[in-house]
């Protein structure tokens, strides 16, 4: 579904990500692990085409997106939820639920079949929809982030640590609720620091180390082969 092969991403003369290489096959949860700048946001701003690779490639479903725009990617059907939670703060729910839809507004009835679907995965939300976004819990604010780049109709979804800031019984419900979304076949990458969690959903991971990937695997073999606390806390 999502190949990326030899990537790497610079910033001025600092090399982020080294020529790293990784896929996810259709409705797998596969998790991309590491300490503070490892370069896990840089990987992911690079595929949703925010950031443009030095070298390597991306494929989406077969189809290159390396050298695509944020815009071209999300039409390619792929949506990020960056580490930054942004709403709209004076929008309703609602109204920030349309905005993902943006790409598809001319197709009212499917958005409103599209809506109908988010409520019911997040019904807190359906509860608020009047509400401004910038009145809601960090939690539900999350939520809506994830419900909004639902709404472009995602066929893999990019989340850049959804746990981030987020109170211990908030975050059990984030990671219930992305378990919820991979059993409806979604194909998402998730991008955490929070490494028990991540691998309890995950079919698969990546563990990134200084813009190299240093150990890759399924959850189980992850974890009883790869001394985390060294990578993950950067030992
Ligand atoms: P975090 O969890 O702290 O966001 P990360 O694994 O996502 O960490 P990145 O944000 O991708 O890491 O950062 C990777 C490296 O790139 C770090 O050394 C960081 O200092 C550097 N970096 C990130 N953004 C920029 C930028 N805009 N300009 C220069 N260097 C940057």
């Amino acid at each position: 579904m999502l190949d990326v092969r030899d990537l790497s991403v610079d910033y001025g003369s600092i090399r982020a990500v080294r020529g790293i290489s990784f896929h996810l096959a259709k409705g797998e949860l596969v998790s991309l692990l590491g300490a503070n700048g490892a370069g896990k946001s840089t990987t992911l701003k690079c595929i949703a085409g925010a950031l443009k690779a030095s070298s390597g490639s991306i494929t989406l479903g077969g189809v290159a997106i390396t050298s695509s725009s944020p815009e071209q990617v999300v039409r390619a059907g792929l949506a990020t939820v960056p580490e930054t939670r942004d709403v709209f703060p004076d929008l309703t729910v609602a109204e920030n639920l349309m905005l993902g839809a943006y790409i598809h507004r001319r197709d009212r009835a499917g958005n409103r079949d599209n809506l109908e679907r988010v409520h019911t995965l997040f019904p807190r939300l359906a509860e608020r929809k009047h509400q401004a976004a910038g009145t809601l819990s960090g939690g539900e604010q999350q939520m809506l982030v994830i419900a909004r780049a639902l709404m472009s109709r995602p066929t893999v979804l990019l989340l850049d640590e959804p746990s981030l800031g987020l109170a211990p019984a908030i975050v059990d419900r984030i990671f219930e609720m992305i378990d919820t979304l991979k059993r409806t076949g979604l194909t998402i990458f998730l991008v955490e620091q929070n490494v028990n969690q991540a691998l309890a959903i995950a079919d698969r991971a990546y563990v990134l180390r200084l813009g190299k990937i240093v150990a890759s695997g399924t959850a189980d073999e992850i974890r009883s082969t790869t001394d985390l606390s060294a990578h993950y806390l950067g030992g």
